[in-house]
């Protein structure tokens, strides 16, 4: 966005003075994946221009300012929230199976404890077992594994069968840093870069549902790759007043006041 994509659509305004600072609560970089994968999806991000701010939460923002951990004031009007997702709270479930963020307590059959036929699957429930002593991690594969089990597990309890309990089969972790830069993880195989990032794209594209849909994000996908663009753009150009205008003073105060973007 920022090397392409933005100085495409505001040419009178200079890139150089626009920051991408990553404030992260842990001492390192994708908590869920090996230390390995994490140092490297960090350099990329460096190398690409991110400023890292490790070891540091964000306190509090008023639209304007981020306030931080460690004592200091980020200015910023543009702030991602990446530090993960709340479940919604229902009344009527047991007090004892709501736990922080709203996830729901389940056993190994996806059951809420105290409650004859409620259960939760995916996101909302935190299942703690030997696997998994502090729940499985909040990803598709867990919702989409428990799911098909409970599923079964249903018939079994209309057919009054004995219940299968849940054990996660993790076919493995990737993230995707930026363009050709990916780190991906299956078992005790670690690839990273350009061929990563080939294999995030295939596994993402695979699970979109329909041919359809897999040939046009194919063909979107490769468009943007040769291209370096994307297909919204901007219709409307400055007008001969605000460039003059712009010449004399940098419209955009986000920038000219030095002002970052925050994730
Ligand atoms: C930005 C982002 C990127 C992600 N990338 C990946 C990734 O690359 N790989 C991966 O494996 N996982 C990824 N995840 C995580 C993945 O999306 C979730 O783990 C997965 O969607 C969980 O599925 P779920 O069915 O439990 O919940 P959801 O998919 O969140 O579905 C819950 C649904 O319930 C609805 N709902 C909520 N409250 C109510 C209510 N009171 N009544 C009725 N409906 C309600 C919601 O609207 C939503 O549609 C990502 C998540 C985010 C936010």
């Amino acid at each position: 966005m920022k090397n392409n994509i933005l100085p495409k659509d505001y040419p009178e305004l200079d890139f150089k003075q626009m920051n991408i600072v990553l404030i992260e609560a842990s001492s390192r970089l994708l908590g869920g994946m090996s230390v390995q994968s994490g140092k490297e999806a960090q350099q990329y991000l460096e190398a690409l221009g991110v400023k890292l701010q490790m070891n540091t939460s964000v306190n509090n923002y008023d639209g304007n300012s981020a306030t931080l951990s460690n004592g200091t004031t980020l200015y910023s009007r543009c702030l991602v929230w990446a530090a993960g997702v709340k479940g919604m709270a229902l009344k009527g479930l047991p007090a004892s199976s709501v736990l922080p963020n709203n996830r729901i307590r389940v056993d190994a059959f996806n059951r809420i404890p105290g409650m004859a036929n409620a259960f939760a699957i995916g996101d909302v429930a935190l299942m703690q077992g030997e696997q998994s002593p502090k729940g499985h991690p909040q990803v598709a594969p867990v919702a989409i594994q428990q799911a098909a089990l409970l599923a079964k597990n249903l018939e079994n309890v209309v057919s009054k069968k004995k219940l299968k309990a849940f054990y996660y089969h993790d076919k493995g972790s990737m993230a995707t840093v930026g363009r050709n830069l990916a780190v991906v993880e299956m078992g005790k195989l670690k690839i990273k870069g350009f061929i990563a990032w080939i294999i995030w794209m295939f596994v993402h594209l695979m699970s979109i549902i329909g041919i359809k849909n897999k040939l046009l994000i194919l063909i979107n996908w490769t468009w943007h790759y040769i291209t370096y663009d994307q297909s919204l753009r901007l219709i409307i150009k400055p007008s001969e007043k605000t460039k003059k205008f712009t010449n004399e003073k940098v419209i955009n105060p986000a920038i000219a006041d030095g002002y970052s973007m925050v994730l």
